[in-house]
């Protein structure tokens, strides 16, 4: 009951937002978590009733500041070591691979560019905004840069100490924006906490948005009969793996695992856009197994190792793993190797094609950055 109140005074007070990811300590001091889970779902009569019992202010009906509870992630055991395969009568699925269609756009991509180069004496320009010294934004940054020089993109950055302003910030985004030569702005996330993301990445000029995060394109993404100018950059990747493999998604069942602003939802809505008939499965979804069991395509984006087992898995099905999870690996160099969230021993015995990680989705992301300043770069020169 402890956790009921804490929760319920939180959100009639209207401040769940400060609760959200919180440190675990925070979250654990709920002692009852399945009362936290209900009063979220179950709405009205959990709040109603701590309200009556507790004299509380009562809550809007539905206000903008919807709750958004921070939840702890699962350690899952480990998939289990499998039997040798019989490959007599064991199917085995298809691997897709990233790795090699993500090359085979990046040729395609340096070909537009020289055309491009041919026709107005111009190539595209992509800018990079990174704060602060996180070893692994560097790494990311780095990987974009050299990808941009590959294809002849021309790539531009400014790497901003952790101590910056949020006008310093928005000051450098503004001076891209301004830049003709430039035809796509992207913000390294995370950026250090005292920095407002929202704002950072709201002013980013549409035009240039080429990670597809600003909420115009976004909400046109999400409209019928609407065009965004970007579609973010890994759903966007998802998509055309599964076209390039000959996936027909038209009428197909599709399950989305994970709901996030740049993978999940968007991934939904292209699946909805290519006529799949979508479900979202997200933190608080019951029965994830059943829904997802029935999906003739499934795509998951989760961030922990082995959630989706064999048995969630329709015979046949078509998986796209987003999922990058380290897991412990003594047997590697750096003590860890990276796995999806798909049981990949089971699932390849089980469905008819299949991502690997790494190699899968991964590779594509990088791709379709380089296809979304191209894109923007036609755009702006007139080409077609
Ligand atoms: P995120 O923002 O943390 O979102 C994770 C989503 O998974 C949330 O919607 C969450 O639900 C849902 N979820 C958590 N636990 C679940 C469970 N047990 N069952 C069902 N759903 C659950 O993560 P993200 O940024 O979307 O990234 C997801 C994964 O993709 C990560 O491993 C990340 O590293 C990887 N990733 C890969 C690439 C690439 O290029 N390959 C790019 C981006 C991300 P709630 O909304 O209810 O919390």
């Amino acid at each position: 009951m402890e956790g009921l109140s804490w929760n319920a005074a939180a959100m009639a007070t209207g401040s769940f937002k400060s609760l959200v990811r919180a440190p675990p300590q925070l979250s654990m001091a709920v002692s009852d978590y399945s009362a936290v889970t209900w009063s979220r779902s179950g709405g009205s009569h959990s709040i109603r009733a701590a309200i009556a019992a507790e004299k509380m202010p009562r809550a809007p009906l539905l206000g903008w500041n919807l709750p958004d509870v921070w939840r702890p992630r699962p350690n899952l055991p480990p998939c289990p070591a499998l039997p040798e395969r019989n490959l007599a009568v064991e199917p085995i699925a298809a691997v897709i691979d990233g790795k090699a269609i993500a090359q085979e756009i990046r040729g395609e991509i340096a070909g537009e560019v020289s055309r491009m180069r041919d026709a107005v004496g111009k190539v595209p320009g992509l800018a990079v905004v990174l704060v602060g010294a996180r070893k692994d934004s560097e790494t990311y940054v780095r990987s974009k840069k050299k990808a941009c020089e590959e294809v002849g993109i021309k790539s531009l950055g400014i790497d901003l100490p952790e101590e910056s302003t949020e006008d310093e910030v928005l000051r450098a985004v503004m001076m891209f924006n301004d830049d003709p030569s430039v035809h796509g702005v992207l913000v390294q996330l995370p950026l250090p906490q005292h920095i407002c993301e929202e704002k950072i990445l709201n002013a980013v000029s549409i035009d240039k948005d080429v990670d597809g995060f600003h909420p115009l394109n976004i909400g046109r993404l999400a409209m019928q009969g609407r065009e965004p100018l970007f579609v973010p950059c890994t759903p966007k990747g998802c998509i055309e793996l599964l076209i390039r493999s000959g996936i027909d998604m038209m009428g197909k069942r599709a399950v989305v695992i994970g709901r996030s602003n740049i993978v999940g939802a968007p991934a939904a809505m292209l699946l909805q856009r290519h006529n799949a008939t979508v479900t979202i499965v997200h933190s608080y979804t019951k029965n994830a197994e059943d829904i997802t069991r029935e999906a003739d395509i499934v795509i998951s984006a989760v961030g922990v190792a082995n959630l989706v087992r064999g048995d969630w898995l329709k015979p046949g099905a078509v998986v796209i793993d987003v999922g990058i999870n380290p897991v412990e690996d003594p047997n590697s160099k750096r003590g860890y190797r990276l796995v999806g969230d798909v049981c990949y021993e089971e699932a390849s015995r089980i469905v008819s094609a299949i991502t690997p990680v790494p190699g899968g989705v991964g590779p594509m992301t990088i791709a379709m950055l380089l296809s979304n300043t191209l894109e923007s770069a036609k755009r702006a020169y007139g080409l077609t």
